[in-house]
């Protein structure tokens, strides 16, 4: 701890951790006082979604598979009229980011309980924060009222995630926890939190990469996700956000795709302004850190291009426009040219510098 004052706000919410705890879901759902759940997915995650149905019995009373990328209000507004026709008074939603996005959508029009089961490691089951997409535009607002009640983290449920989308999501993990060491409303607890969980991550990765169903390293990557959800909740982001939701935003570039690849190169860029925090990460991620997170990502065989996940070259006058206006607070002041510098790195899939 550096001396430095600090306000720490802690969030309410019960987390259940561990392999098989899939099976505590109907004794939670009890515990609520709740009896008629909607489970929520992606398409893809349908036959998940069955298994939890069948597993809560009665208190199943349907499913709503259309869970989408960025919250679209059109969906939620279709899941709205079903939870309206079967009464529902609990939302479990199975799948990552994107399926937890529209239990908050939905919770914060209905204020209903919500149970998540991440099977990412994209941390938003601990955020108050609601990204939500209408008419292209995407609005992001934080509020307590969509913040679930339960999470129930269940290893198994992520032994099958894939090893690329492991990868890109727990990068996506790890910046928000090196952003949270960095950011303006940082404070000691947090920190502690952020840099468990990157050493967690980090040292997982690998490990997942070479055999994916290792349970002890899922174990480790989740846990690791967790603690890096709750600092995503608790403290700012700065530049790496602030760039991914830009090229998310402007250029459809795939969500956790993206933390990947520009990660190394904000903090390379952040860098000479955090010497305390390079020092801290040196411990969890060896030597040159920034350099660590590029080798995790090319070694477990994602891209680390911005041209690989459909950037235009001639794109990146505009991000750099985009990511100018309207900036969040960064250590490092932003300036047009080395942010162009960076995203070009970026974008040619360069090691950061
Ligand atoms: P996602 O939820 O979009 O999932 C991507 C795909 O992988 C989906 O088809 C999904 O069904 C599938 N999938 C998920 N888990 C799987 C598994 N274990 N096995 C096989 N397939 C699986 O991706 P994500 O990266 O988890 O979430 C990204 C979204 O979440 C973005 O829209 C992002 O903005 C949002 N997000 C929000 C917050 C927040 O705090 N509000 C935090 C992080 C991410």
């Amino acid at each position: 701890y550096d001396g430095r004052g600090f306000t720490y706000v802690a969030r309410p919410g019960r987390v259940v951790f561990g392999t098989g705890t899939l099976a505590q879901l109907p004794a939670e759902v009890d515990a609520l006082g709740a009896s008629r759940a909607l489970i929520l997915s992606t398409p893809q995650q349908r036959g998940q979604a069955e298994a939890v149905a069948q597993l809560l019995g009665a208190r199943a009373v349907g499913i709503f598979d259309g869970a989408a990328m960025h919250t679209p209000v059109e969906v939620t507004q279709t899941a709205l009229a079903v939870l309206g026709d079967i009464k529902a008074d609990v939302l479990v939603a199975i799948g990552g980011g994107s399926t937890t996005g529209l239990g908050k959508a939905l919770a914060l029009r209905t204020d209903l309980p919500q149970v998540v089961l991440p099977t990412t490691y994209a941390g938003s089951e601990m955020t108050p924060i609601l990204g939500e997409t209408e008419g292209g535009v995407k609005r992001t607002q934080s509020s307590d009222r969509v913040l679930p009640e339960v999470v129930i983290y269940d290893v198994a449920l992520t032994l099958g995630l894939p090893v690329a989308m492991s990868v890109t999501s727990g990068l996506n993990a790890i910046a928000h926890a090196v952003e949270a060491l960095y950011a303006q409303n940082a404070n000691p607890v947090v920190d502690l939190m952020a840099l468990e969980a990157i050493g967690a991550i980090s040292a997982a990765l690998p490990v997942i990469v070479r055999e994916p169903g290792n349970g002890q390293a899922r174990s480790q990557a989740l846990y690791g996700a967790w603690l890096c959800g709750i600092c995503l909740g608790a403290v700012g982001m700065a530049l790496h956000h602030k760039l991914c939701h830009t090229l998310g935003g402007s250029f459809g570039l795939p969500h956790a795709e993206t933390h990947t690849v520009i990660l190394p190169h904000a903090l390379a860029y952040n860098a000479p302004a955090i010497p305390g925090v390079m020092a801290r990460l040196a411990r969890v991620l060896g030597p040159d850190p920034a350099r660590a997170l590029f080798t995790l990502a090319a070694e477990g065989g994602v891209p680390t291009s911005l041209a690989a996940l459909g950037m235009p070259g001639d794109g990146l006058d505009r991000a750099t426009a985009l990511a100018l206006a309207n900036p969040y607070w960064n250590p490092r002041a932003l300036e047009a040219a080395p942010l162009r510098a960076l995203l070009a790195r970026a974008q040619a899939g360069a090691p950061p510098m």
